[in-house]
């Protein structure tokens, strides 16, 4: 997860178990706007096998269906599945194998799913090192159902007060929903940024395509977030949900970070 960093540096703010696995979120963002029910990434789901789910193990008593009853929704409530790339562990929970025809469906059965026109193509014909990223059985459903639309250079958002920023050293064209709110800018951060520990330059995660162009990309983007008083929601970081960031001489570092309720 944090690429070239030494586990000796690492480990001091997260710490692994004697397998070597530390712990992370898979945290969604649920946007109301106007009449559209808006999900942003949707986790890892639980229809792989019991060796995937020996690396990948799912922990915790969270899930996605029982947080969007606590917020007064059923997945049938979703208008729109805004999804930020197709890596394993931001679409696996959009499908899942149904009882009885034991064949793959959609979750969110009445929603438009989202994806970027050239991130599809770079997941259905993957290159070796991301294979294990993109399952296909997370991906084809979406086109067959006829659920899945595109965003594109030419149609940039679908959406009224959200903009999308693209980044292309974690995977081509991964899109992070920039949110109006309340006056506040709220980010996404997807893997751009997956917890606050990733905040100086050098911590890029091993899994990113394009680690260079991932560092260019983070330095631009959290100096404007520095600049703008960006909030910025952090998908997989265990314990922080949101932060802000401010410059400092040693470059960019975590102003404070906070629950998303804070701002609600
Ligand atoms: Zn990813």
């Amino acid at each position: 997860m944090f690429g070239v960093v030494p586990k000796s540096i690492w480990q001091r703010t997260n710490p692994a178990d004697e397998n070597n696995m530390c712990s992370w979120a898979m945290r969604c963002l649920l946007i109301e706007n106007g009449n559209q029910l808006i999900l942003v990434d949707n986790g890892m789901g639980d229809k792989q096998d019991q060796k995937f789910f020996s690396y990948y193990y799912l922990h915790g008593n969270a899930t996605l269906s029982g947080s969007l009853k606590q917020a007064g929704f059923s997945p049938d409530d979703v208008t729109d599945m805004f999804l930020t790339h197709l890596h394993f562990d931001h679409c696996g929970g959009g499908v899942r194998i149904n009882e009885s025809s034991q064949k793959p469906e959609l979750v969110f059965r009445n929603a438009r799913y989202w994806t970027h026109t050239d991130h599809w193509q770079w997941a259905t014909n993957p290159n070796p090192r991301e294979k294990a990223s993109f399952l296909q059985e997370n991906i084809m459903p979406m086109k067959e159902t006829g659920q899945l639309n595109f965003i594109s250079k030419e149609e940039p958002t679908p959406f009224n007060n959200i903009s999308i920023f693209t980044a292309d050293g974690h995977t081509d064209k991964q899109m992070l929903p920039m949110v109006k709110y309340k006056g506040h800018t709220l980010v996404f951060m997807a893997d751009l940024l997956p917890s606050v520990g990733h905040i100086p330059l050098p911590y890029v995660m091993g899994y990113d395509t394009r680690p260079l162009l991932t560092l260019e990309e983070k330095d631009r983007f959290l100096r404007e977030a520095a600049e703008n008083n960006y909030i910025l929601m952090l998908e997989h970081d265990p314990v922080h949900e949101c932060c802000t960031v401010k410059l400092t001489e040693r470059g960019v570092r975590l102003d404070r970070s906070f629950p998303l309720s804070e701002i609600l």
